[in-house]
């Protein structure tokens, strides 16, 4: 196996014993970078000098000592939305094309503590709103297992930075599964932590109570290990969780024996592609031969997810995008009359269609004759749904899901029927108006050959039981580390 097709566990155990430098690890992913970065497109900007340097940096740092920290000297990618000072973060947005923040996001600061080594920016939609990363301002992001097909979303970039073996690791942000459902369709793991666990501070808002950052990995362990590095509590964020550290790598491999998986048939439903359908029942057999029971669990209102989604997220990005207004960041019309004139062709130009839907859709759910009718309810839906969540765990360790409905799917498949596109979202969306944790691991490959992923949910704060419980199932089943059928050339 080349170097830049390991785990960062792997890479640890050779650092460890002095078999390579963090410099020829930075190498050789920065030559792969070079070989397929053109056929995938997951980043929108590269420092990779910057990342040579610092990489040369951590070995003098290294030499000195015995142990590293588990990050320290290994290369990662960021998604655009995360606040890099110095360098540019777009949120794959026109609005945003030449902002430099003036700041770093906490996640990003606390991975540079670590040693860690920034490749680039990876791309995603536009301001996180999509479900294939096809609506970046920038560029089309492509899946690995098949060029032609779309990455899922709005991760797209830091989903495929992983699959592609060009980072060990990548940083997403979820606010309705947006780290998870890439993860299912490019064949690695991914995790939406609990809301609160992980600092948002540098994050771009897209939907505040329901955004948060989480990892891209190659398998379960390096999961732990970059979980293990951004949780903490942030006094920047005034949602972050102030809770006692715990390694979530400590319990990995306990074993699921006895567990209770719930399974329940509203994930089931129609539009579930057959061989999802088969992964998953074959998955739910291994588990029972690794002791674990699985029992049915029933949602009551489940169906009303998605449109209190839809109506939640955007009801928060109408105001959060207020701020785009051509007076304070980024990018501003270069003709207009007068200020409001200003205001209107700065966010008309700037702002791609799916944000100005959103916007339109959010502000109307605000505005004072239709704020009972729309945002109170979702609100309500919301309480329901989060009371349904409880109902059910009150019955099984864990909820086993599909991830998304169907694998990736073509490009430009969907962007005519944004109604279609949010259906791919109807498995992961429940989860981030609950507030749970979340992780998708891959459980197979359908006919054509594509990843398909499986979710595994818990309560509040349920971290370590889920990566125990999906690291379970990767080991035996020996779906860890699958390789794109990338060439080394292309
Ligand atoms: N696809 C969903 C949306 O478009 C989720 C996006 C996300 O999680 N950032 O809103």
């Amino acid at each position: 196996m080349e170097l830049y097709q390991k785990t960062i566990h792997q890479i640890n155990d050779l650092l460890d014993k002095k078999e390579v430098t963090v410099a020829e690890v930075t190498q050789a992913v920065v030559n792969r970078i070079n070989t397929v970065e053109k056929a995938t497109d997951a980043y929108l900007s590269l420092q990779t000098d910057d990342a040579l340097e610092a990489a040369a940096a951590v070995d003098v740092e290294l030499s000195g000592r015995a142990q590293k920290t588990p990050l320290e000297g290994i290369p990662y990618g960021l998604k655009d939305n995360m606040c890099t000072k110095g360098i540019l973060t777009t949120c794959a947005s026109k609005m945003l094309y030449n902002f430099n923040p003036p700041y770093n996001a906490a996640v990003y600061e606390r991975l540079s503590e670590d040693g860690g080594i920034l490749l680039g920016k990876t791309n995603m939609d536009e301001f996180a709103m999509g479900s294939s990363t096809e609506n970046s301002a920038y560029k089309k992001t492509r899946n690995p297992w098949d060029l032609n097909k779309v990455p899922g979303g709005s991760s797209g970039g830091s989903a495929v930075a992983v699959a592609a073996d060009t980072a060990f690791y990548s940083l997403g942000s979820d606010t309705g599964g947006s780290i998870r459902q890439p993860a299912s369709f490019c064949g690695v793991v991914g995790m939406k932590p609990t809301y609160g666990l992980v600092s948002r501070y540098g994050l771009v808002a897209f939907a505040s109570s329901l955004d948060q950052i989480g990892p891209f990995t190659k398998d379960v362990q390096d999961c732990a290990l970059v979980l293990n590095a951004i949780v903490g509590h942030d006094s920047k964020d005034s949602t972050s969780l102030n809770l006692k550290k715990i390694d979530y790598s400590q319990n990995l491999k306990q074993g699921v024996k006895g567990l209770k998986i719930g399974v329940a048939k509203e994930f089931f439903g129609e539009g579930l592609q057959s061989e999802v359908r088969k992964s998953l029942e074959d998955a739910m057999a291994i588990y029972k031969t690794l002791g674990a029971e699985i029992v049915d669990v029933s949602f009551l209102h489940l169906d009303y997810a998605l449109s209190a989604y839809y109506m939640i997220s955007s009801a928060e990005a109408s105001s959060n995008l207020a701020r785009y207004d051509g007076i304070r960041y980024g990018f501003r019309a270069e003709e207009y009359n007068d200020l409001i004139d200003l205001y209107k062709k700065t966010r008309s130009q700037g702002f791609g269609d799916e944000v100005k839907r959103r916007i339109m859709l959010g502000t109307y759910a605000l505005s004072s004759g239709y704020y009972d009718a729309y945002y109170k309810k979702a609100m309500q839906v919301r309480t329901i749904i989060k009371a349904d969540f409880d109902q059910v765990f009150g019955g099984c360790d864990v909820l086993l899901t599909p991830t998304a409905p169907t694998t990736a799917f073509g490009i430009g498949e969907k962007t005519s029927n944004p109604l279609e596109m949010y259906l791919t979202d109807i498995y992961t969306v429940p989860v981030n108006i609950a507030g749970i944790p979340g992780v998708s691991i891959p459980c197979g490959l359908d006919n054509n050959g594509m990843p398909i992923g499986m979710q595994l949910l818990g309560p509040i704060l349920s971290e370590e039981t889920l990566l125990k419980v999906a690291w379970a199932f990767e080991h035996e089943s020996g779906l860890t580390n699958l390789k794109a059928p990338l060439g080394t050339e292309v």
